[in-house]
């Protein structure tokens, strides 16, 4: 699946994509920068638990050659309510449960798209790209389809740019894929995904736990995919 019909832009047109450091976004980038934009990665360190998706976030946005890489700091962790930002609460290991995990952060994509909203208006372009996925995902809200159109609407309302009739796009490309789906996509477009960290709770080298909802969702669609798995484990 590539970017909707209808939708392109000239080529070179600027766009503007959340990059978290991990495989689901270094796949979005890839599928931006082939429909010919110029891609602008953001980045917000938000207070999470690790720097190494940031890290992560850097590598990828070097390596599929974005034009800009902004890390915007915004500390979410003083409000606190979320186990990847609240250091007393831990990050849970038993696998998917019902309901919204620990480890939602509040508002947090609506933060970060807001963001992004606010750097391709600055850069005159309309295009953002956010790689929510709502088939292999924890039951996070703001990764829903009705979310994206929501907020689409909400931006083209919002910004001077919509009023204007230059009318903001919000691209998630990947939203209806499988992981397994995501990975073949991200393999076409020659995504290195050894550069990239899912894990909740990476430790500083980078290397993942193995046993939270993140590392597992991205486990089993390595497993689905019939690929080899490129994450770096740390010792048991
Ligand atoms: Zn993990």
């Amino acid at each position: 699946m590539s970017v909707p019909s209808g939708r392109m832009p000239a080529r070179g047109a600027p766009a503007v994509v959340l990059l978290s450091g991990g495989l689901d976004s270094a796949t979005v980038l890839a599928l931006a920068a082939e429909a010919g934009y110029r891609c602008h990665a953001l980045s917000l360190d938000y207070g999470q638990r690790h720097r190494a998706e940031l890290l992560a976030a850097q590598r990828v946005a070097q390596a599929l050659g974005a034009v800009r890489h902004e890390v915007v700091q915004l500390d979410l962790a003083r409000f606190g309510g979320s186990s990847l930002t609240d250091p007393s609460l831990s990050v849970p290991t038993d696998g998917l449960q019902p309901g919204i995990p620990s480890t939602y952060v509040p508002a947090r994509n609506t933060v970060m798209l807001s963001l992004a909203l606010s750097w391709a208006e600055a850069l005159g372009g309309g295009d953002l790209f956010y790689g929510a996925n709502a088939v292999d995902y924890s039951g996070y809200p703001d990764c829903r389809p009705e979310y994206v159109e929501a907020f689409e609407r909400m931006a083209n309302l919002a910004t001077r740019a919509g009023v204007e009739g230059h009318a903001i796009r919000l691209h998630a490309p990947i939203i209806r894929m499988s992981k397994a789906e995501i990975i073949r996509e991200g393999l076409r477009l020659g995504v290195d995904f050894s550069l990239t960290v899912s894990c909740y709770q990476a430790d500083a080298q980078g290397r993942a736990c193995g046993q939270c909802a993140s590392c597992r969702i991205r486990a089993a669609g390595f497993a689905s995919a019939q690929v080899a798995d490129p994450t770096r484990y740390r010792p048991a």
